[in-house]
């Protein structure tokens, strides 16, 4: 299913400039004109293998910053040397030929706001190099952002402050464009010269609306390539239709990991200065901001990709085997808490699972276990984002069946209703989702098997479906580090309406859609423990049998 309401940028089938002076393309058997450069590199492919580093070390933080770096060494001196797989780039505009006399290239950060092990940011130097000009990265700040608040906006504006400061080390302008990038970006590439830009990617409709506005503003002569950064198998690349579910992508993405899941070239001191940089004011970009202040930040995650490294590593070291067996488990240290840099893109997943896979000695099955849910269930949403555009987080999204048993049961006696307001105050009856509505207001992440869980108490406790599905969005992206992303709309849409699972027995309120209850929680986890930590107790009114509760107005 192709998205109807957003016009999806146009992609150019046959090869053009931009992507023709990529030498090399692993894949593309038929292509003769890369034939000759791809001989280069069958030269450099037969080199000695890179010295395989000793699994399963564990590293300190500045071990994993020289431990990265020296993988990426292994690969290539630069880009301009890397056997590029042009599978990863797609060409958007009509414009093909990047302008001789062009003062530089321009990388647009938006979802993957890292300087390394970065692909969009690589094909751009890359470009840059050819081209033996500058290489600048922009990203276009909006004041505000679906319900993100302070606690996102600071977390991702601390991430961008170490991103300028790696770039200036490398001698790569970063410019931070105040405004929504459709009203600024067009007037930054005609002042600066800028001769292609390379967007990364999002399935997300408000960023695809930006890029859109941006390819039709820009001047025609400008190329816009985009390479999906986020994903190990390109979004475009893992499948080219809306999937039914894990079972059906999974294969796809398996058979992919091999091309795909390659260690990352660096990005290299960039030989070509640009202008004198201008340093970001961030106190003005702090007052540029118009977020809700009074969702602070949280004091466990750390902004940057350093932070996100040793994250990855504490992961490792002492939660990884555990992963298979406890991350349902709440009371359990067993998750990897990584999705706060994996949603800002402090750190690429690939990193993550070039890591992790280190330890398949010791720890098979929570190493599989994780590629199923950092790979298979986060491609999949993208995947579900960018072929349902238009209803990815509404009802009308749902699949036939899971509309019609929600509206069968439409009209069915809700034992408790909430407002917005008493439910985001965690006042409900069940002290169990008190808790977890607690963990998520006060830590910013809420654990894994209680989204679930929390997210279907809505949908039982709210006039409708519609209603439970737009209360569990709006807490969701406000609160939660990693909100505002695919994963979360998924998450949301899979609890409430069943999407990528099936009809289950039916019963009142969800009808044939997955029901899950307290007394299931009970056998899971130690119940007790988890409300108390979080020190929640239930609301006095709903005390005792279960009876209808009045709306507040
Ligand atoms: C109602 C609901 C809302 C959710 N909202 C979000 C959200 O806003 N942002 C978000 O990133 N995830 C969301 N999820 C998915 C999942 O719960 C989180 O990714 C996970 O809890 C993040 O914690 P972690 O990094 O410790 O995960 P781990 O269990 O350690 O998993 C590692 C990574 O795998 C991916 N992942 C794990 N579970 C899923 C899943 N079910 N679907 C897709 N990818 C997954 C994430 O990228 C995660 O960081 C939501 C799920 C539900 C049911």
């Amino acid at each position: 299913m192709r998205p109807s309401t957003q016009k999806q940028p146009q992609v150019k089938k046959e090869p053009c400039r931009v992507l023709d002076d990529v030498d090399v393309d692993v894949d593309v058997e038929t292509d003769q004109k890369l034939v000759f450069n791809e001989k280069r590199f069958i030269l450099m492919a037969s080199q000695p293998p890179a010295k395989r580093r000793k699994e399963e070390s564990s590293e300190n933080s500045d071990d994993i910053l020289a431990s990265c770096m020296a993988k990426r060494a292994q690969v290539c001196a630069s880009v301009a040397d890397f056997k590029f797989n042009k599978k990863r780039v797609r060409l958007l505009s009509s414009s093909t030929d990047i302008s001789d006399d062009c003062k530089a290239i321009a990388y647009w950060m938006w979802r993957d706001q890292r300087v390394q092990d970065n692909w969009a940011l690589l094909y751009a130097q890359r470009m840059a190099l050819k081209q033996e000009v500058p290489l600048v990265v922009c990203f276009c700040l909006p004041s505000k952002y679906l319900h993100s608040t302070f606690r996102q906006y600071s977390f991702m504006i601390k991430g961008l402050q170490q991103v300028e400061k790696e770039l200036a080390s490398l001698n790569i302008n970063f410019h931070m464009l105040l405004g929504e990038p459709n009203m600024i970006l067009p007037d930054f590439v005609k002042s600066e010269n800028i001769g292609g830009i390379i967007a990364d990617f999002t399935p997300l409709r408000k960023p695809i609306k930006w890029l859109n506005d941006v390819i039709d503003k820009l001047p025609k002569n400008v190329p816009v390539c985009q390479v999906d950064s986020h994903n190990i198998i390109p979004c475009w690349q893992a499948s080219p239709k809306l999937e039914y579910g894990a079972r059906t992508i999974r294969p796809k993405i398996h058979n992919q990991m091999r091309e795909f899941l390659t260690e990352f070239p660096p990005v290299i001191k960039h030989p070509h200065a640009g202008k004198a940089s201008i340093k970001t004011d961030w106190k003005a970009v702090d007052e540029f901001i118009e977020v809700d202040r009074n969702v602070q930040e949280v004091n466990w995650a750390e902004p940057g990709t350093k932070a996100g490294l040793e994250m990855l590593e504490s992961f490792c070291k002492d939660r990884l085997k555990f992963f298979a067996t406890d991350r349902n488990n709440p009371t359990k240290k067993g998750l990897s808490d990584l999705s706060p840099w994996f949603h800002a893109g402090q750190i690429s997943v690939q990193r993550a699972i070039l890591r992790v896979r280190e330890f398949r000695g010791s720890s098979k099955d929570s190493v599989e276990t994780f590629i199923e849910e950092a790979v298979v269930r986060r491609e999949l949403a993208d995947n579900f984002c960018f072929y349902n555009q238009e209803h990815y987080d509404s009802i009308k999204g749902a699949k036939d069946w899971a509309q019609k048993t929600l509206n069968d049961h439409a009209a069915d006696k809700r034992e408790y209703l909430y407002t917005r307001e008493q439910l985001e105050k965690g006042q409900s009856h069940d002290d169990l989702w008190n808790a977890a509505q607690l963990q998520l207001v006060n830590e910013g992440k809420m654990h894994g098997f209680l989204r679930m869980y929390w997210a279907k108490k809505i949908l039982e406790w709210t006039e409708s479906a519609e209603e439970g599905l737009e209360i569990s969005l709006y807490l969701n992206d406000k609160y939660s580090l990693d909100g505002t992303d695919p994963n979360g709309y998924v998450g949301c849409m899979w609890s409430v309406c069943g999407i990528h699972d099936q009809g289950w027995a039916e019963r009142p309120v969800f009808g044939k859609i997955r029901y899950m209850n307290y007394n299931g929680c009970k056998r899971k986890f130690d119940v007790g423990e988890f409300v108390r930590k979080y020190g929640a107790t239930t609301s006095k009114e709903a005390d005792g049998p279960a009876k209808k509760r009045k709306k507040a107005k």
